[in-house]
């Protein structure tokens, strides 16, 4: 059996010792470590080429500008987009669905309206609907899911009528891993007059995608996640859609033409890219692209489905554990509980033998309360991760249970 993808030597930070140990990380859902070649990136970049986008003609300026519309071409390809126009950069998934809550809010939603959200979202994809409720009296409902983590696929028709102007959703949670049946979530949607619009931040980096095959309208996720820099992200929207949506934020790169009394915008995608972009992150994330491309997303996933499928008969095996969201479908994502345990007590003390495994609510207090918990311990794997690693966690884990266990 293949145990890793051969690959740890790209990552320098896998040559770090925690406290003595080899690293070993298993956050890669709150943020992945970076290869060589997306480092080497931006410091090209900084080194050689940096100057402003779109402004000047002379060299540094439109090497830069070339840099970082290649590198918007590159998220097109990668996400199978129809035109670089629909490809806005953003400063991460937050950014992009605060983005869109804002401006699609103001383009199409109306007092009453509903917005259709699962009950297992991020705050990203929960809190701007929220605000957007507030400010335009816009109504939200929730899909439930059961005891596995899934959403019940008859409360959502049940949800779905004429009101739901938007349905917006986790492609995979990232507390429970659960992978969405988006396809079939998409065509009953789209027969009601709905959009949607998938929170991308947990199935980009690990799962081939292809938006216009999908038929989705928006897409959002961050670079950060995907093997590049932090700062940056993308949300994609269909060419129709984002053309009828105004732009969130005024200032330079935006504009047309402006005059003291009115401003005409730049079209799309630049009239939602106010200002500066973040021409290094874009780079660095055009880099991390082409390198999970020379890997294959589908040996990605292949592979990472095989890392979830031992550590999952690993970790149940080990007396006490409960497993926190049991999809039949799911993302490289584990979170569990130990009874008599506290989820805190020991990420402590398995960060004192090198082992990262993120604990808390995971930015999903819904989540946390549909499942009567106030936190989890998650691990989360990226292709870094081997099978060895699992059974050092796995014995790391048998040998301090006793010092955590609370009488
Ligand atoms: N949605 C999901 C499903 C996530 O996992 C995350 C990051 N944990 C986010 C949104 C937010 O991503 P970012 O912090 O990069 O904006």
């Amino acid at each position: 059996m293949t145990t890793s993808l051969d690959l740890r030597s790209d990552f320098p930070i896998l040559e770090r010792r925690i406290q003595g140990h080899p690293l070993v990380y298993f956050d890669s859902a709150a943020t992945t470590l970076k290869p060589t070649p997306v480092i080497e990136a931006i410091s090209h970049f900084y080194t050689y080429s940096s100057g402003p986008v779109h402004r000047g003609v002379y060299t540094l300026s439109r090497e830069a500008t070339d840099q970082y519309e290649a590198a918007r071409r590159k998220v097109q390809h990668f996400i199978g987009a129809d035109s670089p126009e629909e490809i806005i950069f953003t400063r991460g998934t937050t950014a992009s669905l605060n983005l869109l809550a804002h401006s699609f809010g103001q383009a199409f939603l109306r007092p009453g309206d509903v917005v259709l959200l699962s009950e297992i979202e991020h705050h990203s994809n929960l809190v701007p609907w929220q605000m957007l409720a507030e400010r335009r009296g816009v109504v939200l409902r929730y899909i439930p899911v059961n005891d596995a983590g899934e959403l019940i696929i008859d409360e959502f028709f049940n949800l779905l009528d004429r009101k739901v102007k938007l349905i917006s959703l986790a492609h995979i949670s990232n507390v429970l891993g659960t992978l969405h049946p988006v396809k079939t979530l998409i065509e009953a949607a789209h027969r009601m007059g709905a959009f949607v619009c998938l929170d991308g931040a947990q199935s980009a980096p690990h799962l081939p995608l292809d938006v216009q095959e999908l038929d989705v309208d928006f897409y959002a996720f961050s670079g950060h996640k995907l093997y590049g820099p932090t700062g940056i992200g993308v949300l994609y929207g269909k060419r129709d859609l984002l053309s009828q949506m105004p732009p969130i934020e005024g200032g330079g790169d935006m504009i047309e033409q402006v005059t003291l009394e009115k401003t005409t915008y730049a079209p799309l995608p630049f009239k939602f890219e106010a200002g500066t972009p973040m021409v290094a992150q874009a780079i660095g994330l055009g880099a991390a692209i082409d390198y999970v491309e020379t890997i294959g997303m589908e040996k990605i996933a292949a592979y990472e489905a095989k890392l979830l499928n031992y550590a999952t008969n690993r970790l149940s095996a080990v007396p006490g554990v409960k497993l926190i969201g049991t999809a039949r479908k799911k993302g490289a994502i584990i979170s569990f509980v130990i009874d008599g345990t506290h989820p805190l007590d020991l990420a402590t003390l398995l960060d004192c033998r090198g082992i990262a495994v993120r604990t808390g609510h995971h930015c999903s207090q819904p989540t946390m309360e549909r499942f009567g918990l106030s936190h989890t311990a998650r691990l989360s794997f990226g292709i870094y991760n081997t099978l060895e690693e699992i059974d050092t966690l796995i014995s790391t884990l048998k040998s301090l249970l006793p010092l955590v266990r609370r009488a």
